[in-house]
């Protein structure tokens, strides 16, 4: 293993820290990952000396933004690789993404009737737009179910997905679960059909290097905080073919061409979809912070974030009366559970003293909590700057509350 973890965290200085009179262990990656100073120098650089409004001035630090503005487009397209910049369209977040695609497309190609597939591992961001959306156009909105061991049910493809079916969306790995979903052949069954397919990359960029060409995905979105980059700046990779055809989120400025008080012609691809002044600086800050990953050696990371995971199911899996949620073959780094007689908004409040950061309720993925029956979990999840050590400070800590209880 060449993967220096040390060197690593001393990009990560947030890590060096004692939370309540300990060493922090950063366990909850999955709801914001931390960022690598040169993260953190980039952006204030740029607000220190370059910032000004983009696309709209003729000045000098207008130009200078524009310029890093439209560099960050095209660090995106390569990292993901699009076909072009125009597929890449910078949103909030992967949120702000799936709404956009689910109010758009829903405008331009649903109607009475018609149906939406999801499953019933989602995160919120992606079941609520489409209902919303289903609710406006009187479409129905289906799921395709998951098994007690977190895998999705695939041999319900065919029972519901229809020929009613005009856009499935679906996670590429489940923020409460941690399953990879089988997205490229989920794909290429949808395309036989002609039906497109929208990712929910939030959980997936950060543990796999995507191609959007390659896995033939029609849409895929994701955040920027999730890949060590800032918050509020986001990703929509969407196929030419659909966003031409699809009508713009939101009005306002950038997004138009020509404006009369009688009607508007909009812009060209992306800004389209990007009304008002976007985040220019967090775009930034995300490139940077794709670079910093692109730097490190992508199997390096994988063998050591499956070797963490490995390790850390089996570690607690010693500890008696713990139940894990999820655990599908396919597993990224993310353990959610709870233990008996313990309230995991305790668990979370407890290990916070001792200074572990996991995350405890609802994981914003309520249809998850139903499916076992349970009110909340306690989640950790991983990243490749945490160290087997933390492991067993964890399990040793989960011991120690549990005789507590
Ligand atoms: N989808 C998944 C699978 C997530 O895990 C999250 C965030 O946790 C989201 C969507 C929403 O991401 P954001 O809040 O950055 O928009």
């Amino acid at each position: 293993m060449s993967l220096d973890i040390s060197a690593i965290r001393k990009e990560f200085p947030i890590l060096d820290q004692k939370i309540n009179g300990k060493p922090l262990i950063y366990f909850d990656n999955a709801a914001t990952a931390q960022r690598p100073l040169q993260v953190i120098e980039k952006m204030d650089e740029f607000s220190l000396l370059t910032n000004a409004n983009i696309h709209r001035a003729t000045h000098t630090l207008a130009n200078k933004t524009t310029e890093a503005f439209e560099s960050a487009r095209e660090t995106v397209r390569n990292y993901v690789n699009a076909q072009e910049v125009a597929e890449v369209i910078f949103t909030h977040g992967t949120t702000e993404s799936i709404n956009l695609v689910a109010f758009s497309f829903g405008e331009a190609f649903i109607n009475q009737g018609d149906e939406v597939v999801v499953t019933e591992m989602e995160h919120h961001a992606n079941i609520v737009p489409w209902q919303m959306m289903c609710q406006r156009r009187g479409a129905i909105l289906k799921a395709i179910p998951f098994a007690d061991n977190g895998e999705l049910c695939t041999d319900q493809f065919d029972s519901i997905v229809t020929d009613k079916t005009k856009i499935i969306a679906i996670t590429h790995v489940s923020n409460t679960l941690g399953t990879v979903n089988p997205i490229a052949a989920i794909i290429s069954k949808a395309h036989e059909r002609n039906i497109p397919v929208l990712i929910d990359g939030a959980q997936g960029v950060p543990h796999f290097r995507i191609d959007v060409q390659a896995l033939d995905c029609d849409f895929y979105a994701f955040s920027g905080h999730k890949i060590y980059g800032p918050t509020g700046i986001g990703v929509l990779y969407g196929k030419r073919k659909w966003l031409d055809q699809m009508p713009p989120f939101m009005g306002g400025g950038e997004m138009i061409d020509r404006v009369t008080l009688s009607r508007t012609t909009y812009n060209q691809l992306p800004y389209k979809f990007e009304a008002g002044t976007p985040n220019y600086v967090g775009a930034i800050g995300l490139a940077s912070a794709i670079q910093f990953v692109q730097n490190l050696d992508h199997q390096e990371l994988t063998i050591y974030e499956n070797q963490f995971l490995t390790a850390a199911t089996l570690k607690l899996k010693q500890i008696e009366g713990l139940k894990i949620y999820g655990e599908a073959p396919q597993k990224a780094g993310v353990v959610s559970f709870n233990i008996d007689g313990i309230h995991p908004f305790d668990l979370g409040t407890l290990l916070d003293q001792l200074g572990i950061a996991v995350r405890t309720g609802r994981l914003c993925a309520d249809p998850v909590m139903d499916h076992f029956g349970v009110e909340n979990m306690v989640r950790a999840s991983f990243s490749f700057y945490n160290t087997f050590d933390e492991i067993d400070v964890f399990y040793k800590a989960l011991i120690r509350l549990k005789a507590m209880f």
